[in-house]
Order: structure tokens, then C-alpha cells, then sequence
């Protein structure tokens, strides 16, 4: 890695999000390539990172969007994505987003429930149309990662059991203001085997031929993002690898395979900046206290994540140290027991694999302004965020007093 930190903070400040953008490139385009040789569309699930620059860089590669809100289907749209690439999921659609989604003439709605599809059904109805759909079917499969990410379980909100599925697929068929063209799952994220992947897509497969069979035309065959990345030691799953076990389960479906990758594209093409202003000795620990806080990045706080911190220029002997931001909470913590050299204010630490689930998950709280963005492009950079006033940050509020 032979990013300017230093000048990058020097210049725009801390704390700070950076992006390559060649890297980014790289990524969408090592999964766009495994699936050379059939018909695929690389929806990249934009709530991992979803500012418009980003979404706009990977919409000129060809990318579709994975949206699920409609803000998220503006967003893709503002950003040049092309809408018979855009798919909108997530179990509460409203009846605003319903409409602005069939009004938008996006590739199709992924629905989660009975009740959903006939509420899609009547909006569809009242503004008379044919709302293009596929439904999200819960495999049942364990994807062996953090619970909170895990979505194929019974136990889980999203999605509808196989039965459930073939009922609805039929009901639609028959409705002239449905029309079934998809199927999707998605059991997971951060998923590092194959297996459950395969197990899944065998399962759904297996759907789609008894759909097909009773005259159902399904043409995409989505099989959800969840590839997982290297934070650590990670053993992640070759993309090659990936798009062949999809390959072998959908032999002979002559299916467009969809795929929604967002932390696989982004989380380590990103990096989070941030400033050192004190170092504290308790009795027991040593903190290491920064400009950055859990607003910023609240993966490590939500979910225990890991995330690898390093010094930028500033050697030493390494000591174990607790890497925590200014906000009122315990859980505000980037890293514990991270081997780091002696610190002096104002050195910079950066915190790695940053790119997913950072910004987008960043908050106001303690009334912090939300951090800048930088995209870094064939040796150069460019803010694509800037950095948040008090003024902008108080806007809604301030008519009121
Ligand atoms: C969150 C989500 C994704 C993206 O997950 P990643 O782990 O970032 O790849 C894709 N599809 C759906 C339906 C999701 O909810």
C-alpha cells in the first residue's frame, strides 16, 4: 500500500474516509469477469457505500444496483446506473416507494411477503401497470457467519419459505398486473465457504425448474451478495470458484444470474483516517485516544468487527493499546489490544478494510459532523463528500427554536 496518509490529512483533515478507485475497478471487474460466458449482471448492493461518485464509477463499468429504499433507487439513478439493471428489495416497502419504483421502470421488485405482493399487486393495479417481480425465497441454510448478518434461517425476517414462494409464484402468474420474471436469495454476509452458497443455490434451482415446469418464465436468477472479504486471516471464497458452483447448479436454466455484491467491492478498497490527540495510561491499559469516534465507523461497536489498525510513519517499540474515539460510550472503540509504536498528537493511525459499512452507517451522535470522502484515481485525489458543518448538521432544526 503506498497511499499519501499524511498528505491526504495535511490536505483535506481528519477524520477522513478514503477510496481507491482503481482498486474498486479491480474488484467489480475480478467478479464480472468469473462470470464470462453467461449472461450475468453484477448488481452492487449500494448500502455498503453509497455515495454517488462510488456508484457512479462502478455504473460506467457496466454495474446494476441493488437498492432497498428508494432513496437508494435515486441514488442509483442520479449515478447513471441503468435502470433495467436495478432491482429494489427489503422487507418494508412503503406505498410511495412501491409507486416511484414501478413509476421508474426498474428491472424489477424483490418481494418478501404474501401480504407485500398484494400491495404491489394494487398500486400496480391503480396506476395501470405490470410490475415486473421475483421473490425472495429463504433456503434455510446456515451461512456460518455473525448473526446479525445471517438472513437464510427460518428464524430470520427476510425472504418467504420454498411453499410460500411456489403459492405466490402462482398467484402472480395469474395476475395481469404481475409478472414473475425472477427469483433471488440471500443467505448472508461476510459468507467465507461455498458450501452453504452452493446448498442454496441447488435448492433454488431446484424452484425455478418446477416453476419453469408449470409454465412460470423465470429469467433472472439472483443469487443474492454476502461474498466475504479479508479483514484478517480470512480464507475468502475465489470468485471463479463462486461463479462456477453457480454455473453447475443452474445448468440447463438458460438464466441470467444476478449477483449483489457491496462489502466484496468496496470494504478493502476503503480506508479510515484518523488523528491521534492523546495517549492515556490507566493501570491497567493503555489508550490510545483519536479524532475519530464510533460515529464514524461503528462496526467494531455493532459487531464486534475486526479491523486492522496501523501507525502511518511513526515507528517504535509496539506495546498493546486500546484505540477508542471522543464519544460518551464504551463501546466507542476502533480496535483492543492493538500492537501500536509510542504516539504523539496529531500522528495518524489508519484503520484498513474501511470501504463497506463505514459512511453509510455513520452517524450524527454526540453532534458530530459526518466525515469527508476522497476518491483516489490513477495517482490522484478528489473529495466526493465534504466535510459536514455544524451549520449543515443543525439545518432541520434551527427554523424551530
Ligand atoms: C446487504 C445485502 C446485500 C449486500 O451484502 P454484502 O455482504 O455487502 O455483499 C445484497 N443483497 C441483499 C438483499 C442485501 O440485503
Amino acid at each position: 500500500m503506498n497511499i499519501a496518509f499524511k498528505s491526504l490529512a495535511n490536505k483535506y483533515g481528519t477524520p477522513l474516509y478514503i477510496y481507491d478507485f482503481d482498486s474498486l475497478q479491480a474488484r467489480y471487474l475480478s467478479l464480472k469477469e468469473a462470470f464470462e460466458g453467461q449472461k450475468s449482471i453484477i448488481a452492487y448492493a449500494i448500502k455498503a457505500n453509497s455515495n454517488l461518485s462510488v456508484i457512479k464509477r462502478l455504473a460506467s463499468l457496466g454495474a446494476g444496483a441493488d437498492c432497498v429504499s428508494i432513496g437508494e433507487v435515486r441514488r442509483a439513478l442520479k449515478a447513471g446506473v441503468d435502470r433495467y439493471k436495478i432491482i429494489f428489495s427489503g422487507v418494508g416497502k412503503q406505498d410511495h416507494e412501491i409507486q416511484e419504483a414501478l413509476e421508474s421502470e426498474i428491472l424489477f421488485i424483490n418481494l418478501e411477503s404474501e401480504a407485500e405482493m398484494k400491495r404491489v399487486e394494487f398500486i400496480a393495479k391503480q396506476l395501470d401497470k405490470e410490475a415486473r417481480i421475483s421473490i425472495r425465497v429463504n433456503p434455510n441454510i446456515d451461512a456460518k457467519t455473525h448473526p446479525y448478518i445471517a438472513t437464510g434461517l427460518h428464524e430470520s425476517k427476510f425472504g418467504v419459505e420454498i411453499d410460500m414462494a411456489k403459492r405466490m409464484y402462482i398467484y402472480a402468474k395469474n395476475s395481469p398486473h404481475l409478472n414473475p420474471i425472477g427469483i433471488h436469495f440471500h443467505i448472508g454476509s461476510q459468507l467465507t465457504q461455498l458450501e452453504p452458497i452452493r446448498e442454496a443455490c441447488a435448492i433454488v434451482a431446484d424452484l425455478t425448474r418446477s416453476l419453469r415446469a408449470i409454465d412460470i418464465d423465470i429469467k433472472f436468477f439472483d443469487i443474492g451478495g454476502g461474498l466475504g472479504v479479508q479483514y484478517s486471516d480470512e480464507i475468502t471464497i475465489d470468485p471463479k470458484a463462486y461463479a462456477n458452483a453457480i454455473k453447475e447448479a443452474t445448468k440447463g436454466l438458460d438464466v441470467t444470474i444476478m449477483c449483489e455484491p457491496g462489502r466484496y467491492i468496496v470494504a478493502n478498497s476503503g480506508y479510515f483516517l484518523t488523528k491521534v490527540l492523546y495517549e492515556k495510561q490507566n493501570p491497567t491499559h493503555r489508550f490510545v485516544i483519536v479524532d475519530g469516534a464510533m460515529n464514524d465507523l461503528i462496526r467494531p461497536s455493532l459487531y464486534g468487527a475486526y479491523h486492522k489498525i496501523e501507525a502511518v510513519e511513526v515507528v517504535g517499540e509496539e506495546s498493546p493499546a486500546n484505540v477508542v474515539g471522543p464519544v460518551c460510550e464504551s463501546g466507542d472503540f476502533f480496535g483492543k489490544g492493538v500492537y501500536l509504536p509510542p504516539l504523539a498528537p496529531n500522528d495518524l493511525l489508519v484503520i484498513h478494510s474501511a470501504g463497506a459499512y463505514g459512511f453509510t452507517m455513520s452517524s450524527n451522535y454526540n453532534t458530530r459532523n459526518k466525515s469527508a470522502e476522497v476518491a483516489l484515481e490513477e495517482g490522484k485525489d478528489r473529495v466526493i463528500r465534504a466535510r459536514e458543518s455544524f451549520e449543515e448538521l443543525i439545518r432541520l432544526e434551527e427554523e424551530y427554536l
